[in-house]
């Protein structure tokens, strides 16, 4: 069977209208309505004959035909209720897509790899919702499963992932998203090849996940770290730290850890890396536990 052109913007409102299918602002779905943005994201998040993929969101499969054409098996996680019929009739040409009803964010993902995948590795990759950007992130990166995270976000998000420490948009999600991936802006996007067009542009993200994280120590205290340094932006780090660790730190010992360190006492927790916020970590580990 020939499959139909889902990025012709005609062939995508004639199936719709047939479908009598609405678009739902609250589940972001701006659908891609163009032929080379979907080929470049398969091509570029290096989908080969081996790649098993697990998309997001595959509306009515703009991104999964080209998924599906390169890759030997593509699930896809859809909630809204109204597109398994609809992508029944659009993805019909290909055989190693598989269609799966729920929300990605109460999805158990290691679960899902295993029963579709066994033991081979899986890349991800989505036109995200951007409503969900920043769980469904967390969420594809904490779950352990992908070797590589491809997905289509707003270019301000991908390019706050992708900031420097001292850059303004640099944020504690910017150095979450390092512990576990080295991230790149993959592609521009902009807003008018979508259907419904969003008011802002968007851009590709590549997240190569680290097989071990690039830092020593235990995430959820160089998080809680990361928390203190962004949590009260106004003040100093050494103020921050003793806010997060009540009376465990007092402003004296806290700049004087970060003075041991070799920062200075003032230092504002937004200036330094994910490996200063590990090794700020590990200094109060030693702390905390030799007392
Ligand atoms: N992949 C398609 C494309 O590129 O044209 C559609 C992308 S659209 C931006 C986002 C898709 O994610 C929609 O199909 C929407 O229904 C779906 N979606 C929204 N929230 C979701 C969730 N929590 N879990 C899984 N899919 C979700």
């Amino acid at each position: 069977m020939n499959p139909m052109n889902l990025c012709d913007i005609n062939q995508i409102k004639l199936l719709l209208a047939r479908h009598g299918f609405k678009f739902s602002k609250d589940l972001g779905q701006n659908f891609l309505c163009d032929e080379e943005i979907p080929a470049a994201i398969a091509e570029g998040a290096g989908i080969a004959p081996e790649t098993c993929v697990v998309e997001v969101g595959p509306g009515i499969g703009a991104l999964s035909a080209q998924l599906c054409k390169r890759a030997k098996k593509v699930t896809a996680i859809e909630l809204d209720r109204r597109l398994p019929a609809i992508l029944s009739e659009t993805m019909a040409a290909y055989d190693n897509f598989t269609l799966v009803e729920g929300d990605v964010l109460k999805t158990d993902l290691p679960a899902l790899c295993r029963e579709q995948f066994g033991d081979a590795p899986v890349i991800a990759c989505a036109n995200l919702p951007y409503y969900i950007t920043t769980p469904a992130i967390t969420a594809l990166l904490e779950c352990g499963c992908f070797k590589r995270v491809v997905v289509m976000v707003q270019k301000e998000a991908a390019e706050r992932i992708c900031a420097q420490p001292g850059d303004a948009d640099y944020s504690a999600f910017t150095a979450q998203v390092a512990y576990f991936a080295k991230p790149s802006v993959m592609l521009d996007v902009p807003h008018e090849l979508f259907i419904p067009a969003p008011k802002v542009d968007s851009a590709v993200l590549c997240l190569d996940v680290y097989e071990q994280p690039p830092v020593a120590g235990e995430k959820k205290e160089i998080f809680r770290v990361i928390r203190a340094a962004f949590a009260n932006r106004r003040k100093t780090f050494a103020n921050g730290l003793c806010i997060e660790y009540g009376k465990k730190l007092s402003k004296a010992q806290a700049e004087e850890l970060l003075v041991s360190l070799g920062f200075a006492a003032n230092v504002r927790g937004e200036a330094l890396s994910l490996k200063d916020y590990a090794a700020i970590a590990a200094k109060l580990h030693d702390q905390f536990t030799e007392k």
